[in-house]
C-alpha cells in the first residue's frame, strides 16, 4: 500500500483521535509510511476557526513524537503541514518551512478572496455565485500556487467541485493550464480520496485531470485527508485502481523534502 501523508489532528479543531489510533489504523492498512499534515497556522491570528494556532506548533511536534514512539519498528512516521495558499503568503510559508525539518509541505487552495469556499458553513453562497467565474479564479490561483514552488505536494486539485457546482462542458479547459504549471514546477499532486464522501462524489482530482497529469509526468501520492482514525487509508484500493487506469505505475515517498518512487 502507498503512504498516506495527508492526515489531521485535533489541533485544527475539526478532527478527532489520538496519534496512536492513527498509527494503529495505518499499520492495519499496511501503508508504506504515515504522515501528519495538519492545517498550518496563518497570521495574523485568529485567522479563522479551523487550524492550529502558531503557539501550538510545539504541541503539534509532541503529537508527531507520540506517533513515532507508538509506530517504532512498525511504520515510518513523516511530518508535514497542509498550508493555505493565500495572497502574499510566500514569506510566511518560507518562515514555516524553516522552523522544522519537515518531510513535505502540502499546498492547498481553500480560499478565494476572503471566502473559504469548501466550508459547509458558507454553502448558501454557492447558489448565488457565478460558477464559471469561480472555477476560473480557482484554477488561476491553483496554478499560481504551483508556480510558487513552495510546496512538495499540491493538495486536492479540484476541491472547487466539492459541493458539486461544476461549469457545463469539458472541464479540461480548466485543468490544462494548471497541469502545465504543476509540471513546470516539478512538484507532485495527490489523489485525495475524501472527495468520494462529499457531495461531488468523486475523488480529487477527477479522472480526466489525473490522466492529463500522468501524461505530463507529474508524480503522484494517494491521500485520505483523514480527520479521524477510521478514515486513514480510506478507499486506497479503489484509488490505486483509479490511478492505474489513468496511467500511473508508481507513487512517491517523501523524507526531508526529497522524493523517491515506489511501484504501485
Ligand atoms: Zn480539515
Ligand atoms: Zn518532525
Ligand atoms: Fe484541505
Ligand atoms: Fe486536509
Amino acid at each position: 500500500m502507498p503512504a498516506d501523508y495527508h492526515t489531521h489532528t485535533p489541533l485544527c479543531r475539526h478532527a478527532s483521535g489520538d496519534p496512536e489510533e492513527y498509527i494503529d489504523a495505518a499499520v492495519a492498512a499496511g501503508l508504506s509510511a504515515f504522515g501528519l499534515s495538519d492545517h498550518a497556522p496563518v497570521l495574523p491570528e485568529p485567522f479563522d476557526d479551523w487550524r492550529m494556532f502558531e503557539h501550538q506548533l510545539p504541541e503539534y511536534f509532541q503529537l508527531i513524537e507520540r506517533a513515532r514512539k507508538h509506530a517504532a519498528g512498525r511504520i515510518d512516521v513523516r511530518c508535514g503541514l497542509e498550508c493555505d495558499w493565500l495572497p502574499g503568503c510566500e514569506s510566511w510559508i518560507a518562515d514555516l518551512a524553516a522552523r522544522h525539518p519537515w518531510d513535505y509541505l502540502i499546498g492547498s487552495v481553500h480560499y478565494l478572496d476572503d471566502w473559504d469556499f469548501d466550508n459547509p458553513k458558507w454553502l448558501g453562497r454557492w447558489a448565488e455565485s457565478d460558477v464559471e467565474a469561480l472555477w476560473t479564479h480557482y484554477w488561476q490561483t491553483y496554478a499560481a500556487m504551483a508556480r510558487s514552488g513552495l510546496f512538495d505536494i499540491m493538495g486536492h486539485a479540484d476541491l472547487i467541485k466539492k459541493f458539486a457546482f461544476r461549469p457545463a462542458g469539458d472541464l479540461r479547459r480548466f485543468y490544462e493550464p494548471a497541469i502545465a504549471a504543476i509540471a513546470d514546477s516539478g512538484k507532485a499532486i495527490e489523489l485525495n480520496t475524501a472527495g468520494w464522501h462529499k457531495p461531488c462524489a468523486e475523488a480529487y482530482p477527477a479522472d480526466a485531470f489525473l490522466a492529463l497529469a500522468c501524461e505530463a509526468g507529474i508524480p503522484l501520492v494517494i491521500s485520505s485527508d483523514a480527520h479521524a482514525p477510521t478514515e486513514v487509508a480510506r478507499d486506497f484500493p479503489k484509488a490505486i485502481e483509479l490511478a492505474k487506469s489513468c496511467g500511473y505505475a508508481e507513487t512517491v515517498l517523501f523524507e526531508q523534502r526529497t522524493r523517491r518512487n515506489e511501484a504501485l
